[in-house]
């Protein structure tokens, strides 16, 4: 009850820094306070000596005295201390200044603290905390501080660091007792962890690097075991609320083709995923499956194989993409693969013409059509099947919520889904993101496969790229020239497009060589135009926004040419280099970037020359960026905020737990045994606002 209090009742607070608190930190209560967790600490035992501290350093602290005060200047006022071996380190004071003066002595020992910075060549420390050693001995209670991240408004209102110290001191004075195990016994016990209010109290003022270590463990388990808690449950939910189709056999179409039509064996992920999706097939349950892979690792295949088995079960079949021309591209292919068998499949898009359409939805209705093949025009109410009993959502990222959740309701009992995205996730995000979802995995890309080879280059080798692009066009190559596209700077981004082009025509001119142009303010036909005449093998050269991200597959062009490379994420360069090395040559992906990067930027175009495996890179870009900016979940955000635990690095310890929650809910299903009552409770109490995640697809 204690911290539902509101903070401004923490002495030391009062109304206006409670305001100030919840405009920067969104901190309302005294739990939300005891919540707010350090992002670092310090070790106040190790004490440098003078000579020691360089500009690198993190915050540290040393012994000395203050040995003279220089005459203010421009507000600004320099000290200078001394250690025992009589080596010396500025002090700059902009604020303050009488005070400071006034209340430190020289020839007194201090423990000065702060973080070395170094102006014109010297070392210097801006505002130091000063402390006389005494002080220094008793006001501590821990020698690990801890330091909480501040905003400048907080820092001006003094609410930096040391006032976070005192008020989570003063809190815990008052609170540490009545503060509520929210774990159960049983659990706390089994996995050594330790009581919650020692781990709170541990996390804000470390009594050892041990204790330290155990409460941070404690409250990640704590954090990330309810977050899986949840999912899990709710996917038990699902399970036990949605009945499925049951595709029991394996018919002719599918002997078919596996016999007569596929010319080549599949890799192995390719077979363990299929099996996967058979076993939920025969399971009585609907299934929710997402499926990923890298790009070209055969998914389409391995869903045109369960359509199959759909098919040969009574049902009918379809796949939505997000654009058209991946629409068409599917249509082809799956055409070009039955080839001889006699499955009906047919397309539809915002294209498709009004004579036709009134066709295909008699054919639809009737069970004639095996396959349907589109975009978003499958989601509209006029679509109506005539039994239709599995569902597959190509790159499910450009999907809506409500999209996928509208072609569920296409039956009258779902049909199966199966979401397909070629954005490898990090299994940790996935873990959390589609937690309720089952997931598969191709990892493996079919033999034979050569690698693109790619090259990070600066300005000054474009000529010598230009060349080499020569040399590739004459031995009948495409060539792909990618432009970033970043909402907020439209207007410019278009203009270094249309620069672009002008530069590639002029080291190109026609009529020796084609070059076409597509980016994102054409219209739909205009857009098709290009893409089509580039595919068709008219143009060489292809200049582009990030349009062509998305699934095009032009297996002779095999140069990736991505401008300003630095603008990508890791997993949009991904995708896009994944647009070469369809065909039988050896492709190659240039990298274009300013000679000045950031470090984190060098190291991602680093890393894109090194591999080229999407799951790597996935991970990579997680750690670099964290999990809010990675691709994909940008739309829809994470959907729990986490407060300690990190999903870069804590995977090991998500798995760990979500083992942990799934064998809970086998023995106990609602959580409604006595010992699990406590997690019942906090579920429902904090977990409910939770998005359903079994309706996304
Ligand atoms: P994805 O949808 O994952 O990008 P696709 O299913 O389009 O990949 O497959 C990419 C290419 O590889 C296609 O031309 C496909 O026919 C081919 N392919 C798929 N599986 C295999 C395999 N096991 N062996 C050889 N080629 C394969
Ligand atoms: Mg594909």
């Amino acid at each position: 009850m204690i911290l539902e209090t509101e903070i401004k009742f923490l002495s030391g607070i009062g109304p206006k820094r409670a305001e100030i608190l919840k405009k920067e930190l969104g901190i309302s209560t005294f739990k939300d306070m005891l919540y707010t967790f350090p992002y670092r600490y310090i070790d106040r035992t190790k004490f440098y000596k003078i000579t020691e501290i360089t500009e690198d350093l993190p915050y540290i602290q040393f012994k000395g005295k203050i040995i003279r005060f220089e005459t203010p200047r421009n507000k600004r006022m320099a000290a200078y201390a001394a250690d025992d071996s009589g080596n010396e380190i500025q002090l700059v004071f902009f604020k303050g200044i009488k005070w400071i003066v006034n209340k430190f002595k020289a020839n007194t020992e201090y423990v000065f603290f702060g973080k070395p910075n170094v102006f014109n060549g010297k070392i210097n420390i801006i505002h130091p905390e000063i402390e006389t050693v005494s002080d220094e001995n008793s006001k501590i209670n821990s020698n690990i501080q801890a330091v909480y991240s501040s905003t400048e408004r907080l820092r001006d209102n003094f609410l930096g660091t040391k006032a976070f110290n005192r008020f989570q001191s003063n809190l815990l004075t008052i609170a540490y007792h009545k503060i509520d195990e929210t774990l159960p016994e049983y659990i706390i016990s089994q996995y050594k962890l330790i009581a919650l209010k020692d781990a709170l109290l541990n996390i804000h003022f470390p009594q050892s690097p041990e204790l330290l270590q155990r409460a941070e463990y404690r409250l990640k388990f704590e954090e990330l075991f309810y977050i899986q808690l949840s999912l899990l449950s709710q996917r038990l939910n699902r399970l036990q609320k949605s009945n499925g189709f049951v595709f029991s056999k394996i018919g002719d179409n599918f002997n078919n083709f596996y016999n007569n039509n596929l010319g080549f064996e599949l890799t192995n992920a390719q077979k363990r995923v299929i099996k996967e999706i058979r076993n939920d097939f025969k399971s009585g349950k609907q299934m929710n499956r997402l499926l990923q892979g890298d790009v070209g690792s055969g998914k389409t295949l391995v869903a045109l194989i369960c359509m199959l088995i759909a098919i040969d079960n009574g049902f009918q079949t379809c796949i939505m993409a997000p654009t058209e021309i991946l629409a068409n591209q599917h249509y082809q292919t799956v055409n070009d693969f039955l080839n001889g068998i006699d499955i009906e499949v047919r397309l539809l898009t915002g294209s498709t013409k009004k004579s036709e359409r009134k066709l295909l939805d008699d054919d639809l209705m009737s069970g004639k059509i095996n396959i349907l093949i589109g975009t978003h025009a499958l989601i509209e109410d006029t679509v109506q099947f005539h039994n239709l009993g599995f569902v597959v959502i190509d790159e499910q990222h450009r999907f809506g919520v409500e999209q996928r959740a509208k072609l569920r309701s296409k039956n009258r009992i779902a049909p199966h889904v199966l979401v397909m995205t070629a954005t490898p996730i990090p299994r940790t995000l996935s873990m959390t993101l589609y937690g309720d979802l089952d997931i598969s995995i191709i990892d493996e890309l079919p033999p034979g496969r050569k690698n693109v080879k790619t090259f990070h280059l600066l300005e000054n080798r474009r000529l010598q790229l230009f060349g080499f692009m020569r040399k590739q066009i004459m031995a009948g190559r495409q060539i792909y020239v990618v432009y970033p596209l970043i909402r907020e700077s439209e207007k410019m981004d278009y203009k270094n497009l249309e620069d672009g082009y002008f530069a590639i025509t002029q080291a190109f001119p026609a009529p020796e060589y084609v070059t076409c142009v597509v980016h994102g303010k054409m219209k739909a036909a205009e857009k098709d135009f290009a893409m089509n005449y580039f595919a068709s093998g008219k143009a060489h050269i292809l200049v582009a926004t990030s349009v062509i991200e998305v699934g095009v597959n032009v297996p002779n062009a095999s140069i990736m040419v991505i401008e300003s490379a630095e603008r990508f994420g890791l997993s949009q360069l991904h995708q896009l280099r994944g647009r070469v090395g369809r065909g039988a040559e050896q492709s190659y992906c240039f990298l274009m970037s300013d000679v000045k990067l950031t470090t984190e930027a060098r190291k991602r175009l680093q890393l894109m020359v090194r591999t080229n495996n999407g799951f790597e890179i996935a991970e990579e870009d997680l750690k670099l960026r964290g999990p809010g900016d990675i691709e994909g979940t940008q739309q829809s955000g994470l959907p729990f905020n986490l407060k300690i635990s990190n999903l870069a690095k804590d995977g090991k310890l998500l798995g760990y737990v979500r083992n942990i929650a799934s064998a809970i809910l086998n023995e106990d299903n609602l959580l409604e045994l006595k010992k699990n009552s406590l997690l019942r409770k906090i579920l429902d109490k904090d977990f409910k606002k939770t998005i359903d995640y079994s309706d996304i697809s």
